[in-house]
């Protein structure tokens, strides 16, 4: 990897290419989770070439490097604009912290919660089941205990009722989504708020996923709720740059809605005899790039962007939900509210994972989601503005590739594959035991089992076909996923000698 004199720079981004060639497409309108591209001509260059001039520039210090801190402060200012905050608002006192991204946003939101009740030693946190993963993910990390409360399988979202009867006196924060990333749902939020306000109890809105899109979806006309600082109750919200904004990624922002909300969520420490650190967010050393490249995205897309981003994505929802209920055997989870597109199978007949497998082929990256509690198995459809242009292609391909999904049928795993992902505990899943189904899957073909020394690292492959694996990973409790993952996961990372 280290060559002995180095390589030319056309040969080191030659390489790179190379190795993105194998990657989904980032561009194009195909693709339908991780990647948000609002197809914006120029953008790119103009995002990257902001990044380089602040690639180096330290956001550990705001006084050496005010660059940084007036980009933050722009950043936060705009947000909070957008979520109902600012001068003259519900919320003029709101601040903010620029942080790396929506899991690191929702820590910290927990982190604040919890270290502003110092005489609560074994804190709780009430969170929907529809709620980010990062929740569970910050209450682990922080030892916080999470309640989580169930979603109405038809409307997809929790019940004041039930949030506000999981609220103990140890609960230091509530959470709700705006909207949900699974769904695509908005929860109730002034409900949910007014509940933790009686309670005494701090109200996080993750809108780290539709944030940016709901008040523009607004402005078009579509019916968007109360979620943001507006509402009595709220008192911090989270938006991730990185997804609606368009920001190339590492860019997220936490709002409180005052000063004192945000105090607890600092960590200082001059005990050391080096500089005293004082840190808003988990990361010490923050390069300055991916909050550059945010900035000239807010500067260069504008309100009036934003806006026609927005419109280009609802027609697109529009067209996208349309199809969907034009193909008999599909059912939408929900009607799309925001820019998620989720639909389920309503006919044994047709498989999703064969479906999401067909529609890989036909070159449109669909996300799958398991089956989750009495929640049925389901595809997900994250839509930004550049689909709209391929909207009209995407009717004839769903169509085609359920199609094809009915002419192969649904996957029948071998019964003993079944019954071992069903009777499997997580702890009697040994790394072995692990390799052996990942290689009957045709996960492992080309990964070596743990110690054997053998190449893995890059180049490991992901099979074409993912229904056996879904089907696999859809019949086993969540716990037991989470492990077979890990273990399949931990084989692709490894050194690439
Ligand atoms: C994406 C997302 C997160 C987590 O954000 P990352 O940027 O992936 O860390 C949290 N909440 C919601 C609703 C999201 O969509």
């Amino acid at each position: 990897m280290i060559d002995e004199k180095g390589l030319p720079a056309d040969e080191v981004l030659a390489e790179i290419r190379a190795l993105r060639a194998a990657d989904r497409p980032t561009h194009g309108g195909r693709l339908f989770a991780y990647v948000y591209d609002p197809a914006v001509p120029g953008l790119d260059e103009l995002t990257a070439a902001a990044h380089a001039q602040s690639a180096h520039v330290n956001g550990l210090d705001p006084t050496a490097f005010p660059s940084l801190l007036a980009m933050e402060n722009a950043l936060v200012a705009a947000a909070a604009r957008l979520l109902g905050g600012g001068p003259g608002s519900a919320a003029p006192d709101v601040v903010g912290s620029v942080t790396s991204g929506g899991t690191e946003s929702l820590i910290l939101a927990v982190k604040a919660a919890r270290d502003a009740r110092p005489e609560i030693t074994t804190p709780r946190i009430v969170v929907p089941a529809s709620g980010h993963a990062a929740f569970a993910k910050a209450a682990h990390l922080l030892r916080v205990t999470l309640d989580t409360v169930g979603v109405d399988p038809v409307t997809l979202r929790p019940a004041p009722a039930d949030v506000a009867a999981a609220i103990r006196p140890e609960t230091v924060l509530v959470a709700c989504s705006a909207p949900s990333y699974a769904h695509g749902v908005v929860d109730p939020v002034a409900e949910i708020a007014a509940v933790a306000a009686a309670a005494g109890v701090r109200c996080h809105v993750d809108a780290c996923f539709g944030g940016w899109t709901l008040p523009y979806l607004r402005r078009l006309g579509v019916p968007v709720p109360p979620f943001d600082l507006s509402v009595d109750g709220v008192t911090s919200i989270s938006v991730d740059l990185h997804k609606y904004a368009y920001a190339p990624k590492g860019v997220s922002v936490l709002l409180h809605r005052d000063p004192s909300l945000r105090a607890a969520q600092y960590f200082a420490y001059a005990d050391w005899p080096g500089y005293t650190m004082i840190n808003p967010v988990l990361a010490s050393t923050r390069s300055g790039g991916p909050i550059a490249a945010a900035y000239a995205t807010l500067r260069h897309l504008g309100d009036a962007g934003y806006l026609r981003l927005a419109a280009a994505t609802r027609d697109a929802v529009t067209a996208l939900a349309g199809a969907v209920r034009d193909v008999a055997g599909l059912r939408l989870m929900a009607e799309p509210e925001s820019t998620v597109v989720c639909f389920t199978a309503t006919d044994p007949d047709l498989d999703l994972f064969v479906l999401v497998d067909e529609l890989t082929a036909r070159g449109w990256h669909t996300q799958p989601q398991l089956r989750y509690a009495d929640l049925l198995p389901s595809v997900h459809l994250t839509v930004t503005a550049s689909v709209a242009p391929r909207v009209a292609e995407f009717g004839p391909a769903l169509a085609d590739a359920v199609a094809a999904a009915r002419a192969a049928g649904p996957v029948r795993l071998p019964p003993e594959l079944l019954a071992l992902a069903t009777s499997l505990t997580p702890e009697a899943l040994t790394p072995e035991l692990v390799a052996g189904l990942a290689a009957g899957l045709g996960l492992g073909a080309a990964t070596p089992a743990p110690g054997s020394g053998r190449a893995g690292g890059t180049g490991a492959p992901t099979p074409e076909r993912m229904a056996v694996v879904n089907t696999l990973l859809d019949a086993a409790p969540p716990a037991l996923r989470e492990r077979l993952l890990v273990e399949f996961v931990s084989l692709l990372q490894r050194p690439a000698w």
